[in-house]
């Protein structure tokens, strides 16, 4: 197997150009266990880790520029202020061990619909940026997951960067396993607050084949919320969001969960997660 060890990004990027076939690794929590497993055998190993680039973020008014190779340890660390539903997501990624290691662009790299940090991107409307030697694209990250384990990276592509708005309000993220940590979703629902647009961000996790947003129950909600006078949800609307949450759903049943409790689930959970954020919204938080 041949491993290439770029020092740069520049170099990183030649190197897939010339090697498409090469297997990108930067935390190496998904690559190091198909590998042990046999479940890949690749020819070439591209290691990003030792590109610096890859590991910084920067805020450019608002607009966050997180780098692929930020680890889930360091957007809690670094980040929970400024994206509180995806440093919440990180905290329930597997282990210490695998937070220090596991990368938000490794995620989107696996594009698993069980993937915790992808529900936060797409409640926010994060976009994917993907480079070449020929340049960058930026793509919504609900066109880059193109389904199961897929996504619209091209062979000659790197994963750059993600691109998120800063939160203007309170942002929730909620799983279920089948008990406390290490766990892949059973399921999961992510939701992000936009006071300043009055918009709401949704989104269903390991209850399709890719992340989904709950576009129905997002226009309902918004037609609902007053947002001047913060008053409480009613019972019966929070009861309607959660059911068109579930309408979203398009699970199987596999050894986590049945396709039944799941769509159930998403529905408990969006209504807590609904009203956990509006509560925040009221006490001004
Ligand atoms: C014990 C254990 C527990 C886990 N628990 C969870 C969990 O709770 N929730 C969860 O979502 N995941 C979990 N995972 C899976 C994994 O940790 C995450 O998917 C993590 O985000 C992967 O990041 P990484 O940097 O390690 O990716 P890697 O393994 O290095 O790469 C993953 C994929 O992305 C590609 N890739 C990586 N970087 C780039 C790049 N810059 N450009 C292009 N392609 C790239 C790789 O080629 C590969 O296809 C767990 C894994 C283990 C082993």
């Amino acid at each position: 197997m041949e491993f290439y060890s770029p020092d740069t990004w520049r170099e990183a990027l030649e190197v897939k150009v010339a090697h498409p076939e090469a297997v990108p690794i930067f935390g190496g929590t998904d690559v190091m266990v198909d590998l042990n497993f046999d479940r890949e055998r690749p020819g070439a190993v591209l290691d990003l880790t030792r590109v610096p680039e890859l590991g910084e973020w920067d805020d450019n008014e608002g607009r966050l520029r997180v780098g692929a190779g930020v680890t889930y340890t360091r957007i809690i660390g670094e980040l929970g202020d400024e994206l509180p539903g995806l440093a919440m997501a990180s905290r329930t990624v597997g282990s210490p061990q695998i937070r220090n290691r596991g990368t938000v662009g490794g995620n989107l790299g696996t594009a698993s619909p069980a993937g915790d940090a992808l529900p936060p991107l797409y409640a926010s409307d994060a976009e994917v940026e993907l480079a070449s030697t020929d340049g960058t694209r930026c793509v919504p990250v609900a066109e880059f997951i193109t389904g199961p384990k897929r996504n619209a990276l091209r062979p000659e592509e790197l994963i750059a960067a993600f691109h998120v708005p800063k939160a203007e309000g309170p942002q929730q993220y909620s799983k279920i396993g089948t008990r406390n940590a290490m766990v892949i979703a059973v399921c999961a629902f992510g939701l992000a607050l936009h006071p300043e647009q009055r918009k709401v961000g949704t989104c269903l996790g390991s209850a399709a084949p890719t992340p989904v947003r709950a576009r129905e129950a997002e226009e309902f909600i918004e037609g609902i919320l007053e947002w001047e006078t913060r008053t409480e949800i009613g019972e019966r609307a929070l009861r309607r969001f959660g059911e068109l949450v579930e309408l979203a759903a398009r699970p199987i049943s596999d050894v986590r969960g049945t396709a039944a409790y799941r769509t159930h689930a998403v529905g408990v959970l969006a209504r807590r997660t609904l009203k956990w954020a509006w509560d925040e919204y009221q006490r001004g938080e």
